[in-house]
């Protein structure tokens, strides 16, 4: 989500005429990003300010914003601590950038918005120069979230569930297919129950399959998806929209009917079990990955073990683990019985060994296999290879740099590693 805000945040700015630099110490704005899903990425935030000082020591005329849920979380209180902070910019205001950056260069005044609930479309269509040449690109469907799960705070930074018009979705995706990006990721927080409360919008599996229909789109995926509205027509996509790629993140958080309860996540682990059972029925080798949390308050060493058997039982592909932190306006942050730091840090190695055996078995069983690879470029680790994404969202290197990147390749799984695949070419 943060990937794509900043995206648009880029193109924003290059109206104005500012254009990326890799050294921050070469920019003259510099613009965070932020996330506080977590306390960790919230620290990150804090510490990369001290850095930024620094450098607005050394050229005081840097403009520095902060931007992201953490900039909607803290508001003005950022612009309070951060004498040498220029301008906060909330989660639903990217266009006030411009407004921001005016009054600051006209005026010298520092700025803020923050608002949840404006008129203003939140989306900035991307430029054709932006969009050429990619393989892959990330589409956002719909903003905010109505679940409040008691540990979490995107409903409070990222306001209440609001479906973007599938017109303008779509017309993005045609843009995006006519300069040759071939893969789509469809972006909500619970893209399930997208236009659910739009009367007359598309369904979600409605919208999928007038994806399907964008000629030049090879693949669609989607995150994330809320267990408690996995609908069974989506399911049954799985087996019906051959673009429809073999993968869904579907996030657990615990494997306690207690904890889950407590989470107010409003599915148990049975129904979770069943659903899995449906979409491996329906889709022979979808890859299934999730997210755990543990050290949830309450979580017993019980609870902490039915986590653990869910995850033996189900062998997902991979899984995100955290340990629990409090997030301000949450339920959670009132619950009193929080788990101790120790307590949590041990659990999260011994779940994380688990898991890291678990896709080492799973990765093992592609080796042989023949499978497609979408191109998306360079190996981070090789640059005499090439790097790709099978169907169920694996990384495959593979030896060759000539691959244009959106090209789809047919390789062999010539060797399967810890966190990704190696591919061989020549088979
Ligand atoms: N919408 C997705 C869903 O329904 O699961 C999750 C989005 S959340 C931004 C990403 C992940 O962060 C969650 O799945 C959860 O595992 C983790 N998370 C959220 N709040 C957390 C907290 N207070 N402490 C630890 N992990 C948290
Ligand atoms: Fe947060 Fe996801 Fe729950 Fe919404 S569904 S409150 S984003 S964890």
């Amino acid at each position: 989500m943060n990937v794509y805000d900043s995206e648009r945040i880029s193109q924003l700015l290059a109206a104005r005429n500012y254009r990326l630099v890799e050294d921050p110490s070469d920019a003259d704005l510099i613009f965070l990003n932020t996330c506080s899903v977590r306390e960790k990425p919230e620290q990150k935030v804090y510490s990369l300010l001290g850095r930024v000082r620094a450098l607005k020591k050394k050229n005081p005329k840097l403009i520095v914003g902060v931007g992201g849920c953490l900039a909607q979380q803290e508001g003005n209180g950022l612009l309070e601590r951060f004498p040498y902070l220029d301008f906060v910019l909330g989660t639903k205001e990217f266009k006030q950038i411009n407004r921001l950056l005016d009054d600051l260069e006209a005026f010298g005044r520092r700025g803020m918005a923050t608002s949840l609930n404006g008129r203003v479309d939140p989306y900035v269509s991307l430029p054709s120069s932006a969009c050429s040449g990619k393989a892959t690109a990330l589409v956002s469907i719909m903003q905010g979230c109505d679940n409040f799960c008691s540990f979490c705070i995107v409903p409070f930074v990222r306001g209440r569930e609001v479906s973007r018009p599938s017109g303008t979705i779509l017309e993005e995706i045609q843009t995006l297919a006519g300069h040759g990006v071939k893969e789509v990721t469809l972006l909500g927080q619970n893209v399930n129950s997208y236009g659910n409360r739009t009367p007359g919008e598309l369904s979600f599996v409605e919208l999928l399959e007038a994806v399907q229909g964008i000629h030049g789109i090879e693949r669609i995926r989607f995150t994330t998806s809320h267990p408690q509205d996995l609908s069974p027509a989506l399911i049954e996509a799985f087996g019906r929209l051959p673009k429809l790629c073999e993968h869904i993140h579907l996030p657990l958080q615990s494997g306690s009917n207690r904890i889950l309860e407590r989470m107010n996540r409003g599915y148990t682990r049975e129904e979770y079990l069943e659903k899995v059972t449906w979409l491996r029925q329906t889709c022979p080798g979808i890859s299934i990955t999730t997210d755990m949390i543990v050290g949830f308050p309450g979580e017993t060493e019980a609870d902490f073990q039915s986590t653990l058997e869910i995850i033996a039982q189900i062998r997902f592909d991979d899984l995100f683990s955290f340990k629990y932190s409090d997030r301000p306006y949450t339920r959670a942050t009132q619950f009193p019985d929080k788990v101790p730091q120790e307590v949590s840090r041990r659990r999260l190695m011994e779940l994380q060994a688990l898991q890291r055996r678990i896709t080492c078995e799973r990765n093992k069983l592609w080796e042989g296999k023949t499978v497609e690879i979408l191109v998306e470029g360079r190996s981070k680790t090789n640059a005499e290879q090439s790097m790709g994404r099978t169907r169920t969202n694996h990384i495959v290197n593979f030896p060759g740099k000539s691959y244009p990147m959106g090209s789809l390749v047919r390789l062999r799984i010539a060797q399967p590693l810890a966190h990704s695949l190696r591919g061989d070419i020549s088979s």
